[in-house]
């Protein structure tokens, strides 16, 4: 029920004083957007005056926007590595920040085939959690009564390592579902999970997944959303019940617990509550076995008011899927946007269309400033070195890169996003997340680029060579259409020996080979995620690549400037290559992976 009126929210009436309090700081935040920027600035500035880094720029003790834009350079994350490999082997003088560095994020984003390393501090994890406490407030606006059931959301945890100096590195959400702020949060009736803590908690993904999905289905009228942090995700544990459901229909008909479940806080914890339910057994039994899986999440969870995923981006391939799984009608809300470097903000109207979504950086996260995205001319130059500009000066319509100044410690520091203004929100713009820079494929959290990819083909050539034979020309495809998604790549081969052309078997071996040369993301997704599958290459006919240039052009492309290219994703160019297919090979094993870096 909503509160009185004196509670009212320009954005709604809030669905109780919780929730008015939560409404009240985004209204304040955002109306006060350029005077919150600057004193963020000016805190950060001031408590780390006495850094290494800061001290370096001899910005003096100055807190203002004017100098700190005049004396600190705009960096990517190649320039702070000194940095950070000084403080991953143990330095702990006050390097970036004034605030001891409790561990590292490490983040999707790779660099020289690794995970970044973000440094935190403990007090993130209170910006971050108050992000995350505004995230119901907004849904409750759109979505009344989900204080009446439970949320159904697959949360995982993944493996740690410490560097050599002894710090933890994890990525942000290990971080934060293992932290007090997560396993003793106060009891919320618009935010109770079927998932107990022990079952997210649990590093062994299978039995993690396969507990989350046990008590989801237990509960299955009482759940209301269901999610994933991404949607590759949800589609993951879909996959998981196609796989498992069996299985997960014998414990509940029993009320027992499979054998491989073998994590005693887990076991401790659903011994109590696992009862023999032979109704239950029986319907997930006649649903499952259906030879049509469409609709599932609604014939299997009928109380479902929405999908709570993130479907922007990278991660707009899945819709299509996303929907057939869920009937088409059910929204599909991307609630934040955040990453290990710091959470930035999040969606006011989250029922809303994947393409119109919209997100509103809080001005209290760090301090933002963006680069504009100036149109190149037909060299590839753009008119002039863009200035970078503060969040309440972006303009309507214009895309921007990210930069950001953390409390942790990175100063202007290139997030590597594109985003484009697409409204306002008392002061503060709402973005559109356009793409992350120099990404060619990604599946999940995985990203290759260009360069990457290049180097993962120049190594799988060398297996060519004996049999007199390279690589004329190559392109890639994320195919999403199988669970888990998987890397096509395209490739037209020269082959100066027809008698000694190279084998079925050493094609597949090409696959490995390029695996092995993709980034440590990518390989663990391969190896400890399972949510990428086997590389795949597709020989496709020679002049196939001559083809898709004919194609180009007849459709606008200059002939002077046309380069291939490295990836395609228009369905008729995909129809076009696989229609010329004439071999495909898949990689025969899994590419190594260990938690520890390779550096
Ligand atoms: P990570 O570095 O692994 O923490 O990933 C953070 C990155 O994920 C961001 O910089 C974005 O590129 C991407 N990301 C995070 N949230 C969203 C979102 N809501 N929509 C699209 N991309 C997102």
């Amino acid at each position: 029920m909503a509160v009185d009126s004196a509670l009212s929210s320009p954005l709604g009436p809030p669905a109780c004083e919780k929730d008015a309090k939560a409404l009240r700081f985004i209204e304040e935040m955002t109306r006060n957007a350029e005077a919150v920027q600057e004193k963020v600035l000016a805190e950060i500035l001031s408590r780390n005056a006495d850094v290494e880094y800061l001290k370096r720029y001899k910005l003096g003790g100055a807190t203002d926007r004017e100098t700190f834009k005049s004396k600190l350079p705009i960096i990517k994350y190649e320039d702070l590595q000194p940095e950070i490999q000084r403080i991953a082997n143990g330095d702990r003088s006050a390097i970036l920040s004034a605030h001891p560095i409790s561990e590292f994020l490490t983040s999707s984003g790779t660099s020289a085939g690794e995970r970044k390393l973000m440094p935190t501090i403990q007090e993130e994890l209170d910006r971050r959690q108050l992000l995350y406490s505004l995230l119901m407030p907004v849904m409750n606006l759109y979505v009344p009564g989900l204080d009446k059931g439970k949320a159904l959301y697959f949360l995982f945890v993944k493996s740690e390592t410490r560097t050599p100096g002894g710090l933890l590195a994890r990525p942000v959400l290990t971080s934060y579902y293992k932290s007090e702020h997560f396993k003793t949060r106060p009891y919320d009736p618009y935010n109770v999970y079927t998932s107990p803590n022990e079952a997210i908690l649990c590093a062994d993904s299978f039995q993690s997944m396969y507990v989350q999905m046990l008590c989801g289905l237990l509960e299955r009228e009482q759940v209301l959303r269901l999610g994933a942090v991404f949607a590759s995700g949800l589609l993951r544990a879909i996959r998981f019940l196609q796989l498992h459901w069996q299985a997960l229909a014998s414990d509940i008909e029993s009320g027992t617990l499979n054998q491989k479940i073998t994590d005693p806080s887990i076991k401790d914890c659903l011994g109590k509550t696992l009862k023999p339910n032979t109704e239950l057994a029986e319907f997930i039994r006649m649903e499952c076995s259906k030879e049509n899986w469409e609709r599932i999440i609604t014939r299997i969870w009928p109380n479902t008011k929405y999908l709570d995923v993130i479907v922007t981006g990278a991660m707009a391939q899945y819709i299509p899927t996303l929907d057939y799984y869920s009937g088409g009608k059910l929204p599909m809300a991307c609630t934040m946007y955040a990453s290990s470097e710091c959470y930035f903000g999040l969606n006011l109207n989250p029922i809303c269309r994947p393409s119109e979504v919209s997100y509103t950086i809080m001005p209290n996260m760090a301090y933002f400033e963006f680069l504009p995205q100036e149109p190149s001319d037909s060299f590839g130059l753009t008119s002039s070195d863009p200035q970078p500009v503060d969040l309440v000066d972006v303009e309507m319509g214009k895309e921007y890169e990210l930069v950001i100044t953390t409390y942790a410690g990175l100063y202007r520091y290139r997030v590597g996003d594109i985003l484009r203004v697409i409204g306002f929100h008392n002061s503060a713009p709402q973005f559109h997340f356009v793409r992350r820079k120099n990404v060619l494929l990604s599946i999940e959290s995985d990203k290759t680029d260009e360069a990457e990819l290049q180097n993962a083909i120049d190594n799988a050539s060398r297996l060519l060579r004996e049999f007199n034979t390279s690589v004329g020309e190559y392109t890639s495809y994320a195919n999403t259409k199988t669970i888990p998604g998987h890397y096509v790549i395209y490739w037209e081969l020269l082959i100066k020996d027809s008698a000694n052309s190279p084998t079925n078997e050493v094609l597949n071996q090409c696959c490995l080979a390029m695996e092995e040369c993709l980034n440590s993301v990518y390989r663990q997704g391969r190896v400890a995620d399972n949510s990428i599958g086997p590389l795949e290459i597709r020989v496709v006919r020679n002049g196939t690549f001559e083809e898709l240039m004919d194609y180009a052009i007849s459709r606008g492309a200059s002939i002077n400037q046309y380069k291939v290219p490295r990836c395609v994703n228009f369905t008729p160019i995909v129809e076009l290559l696989d229609s010329r297919t004439v071999s495909a090979h898949f990689s025969p094993a899994l590419p190594h992976w260990t938690p520890e870096r390779r550096r």
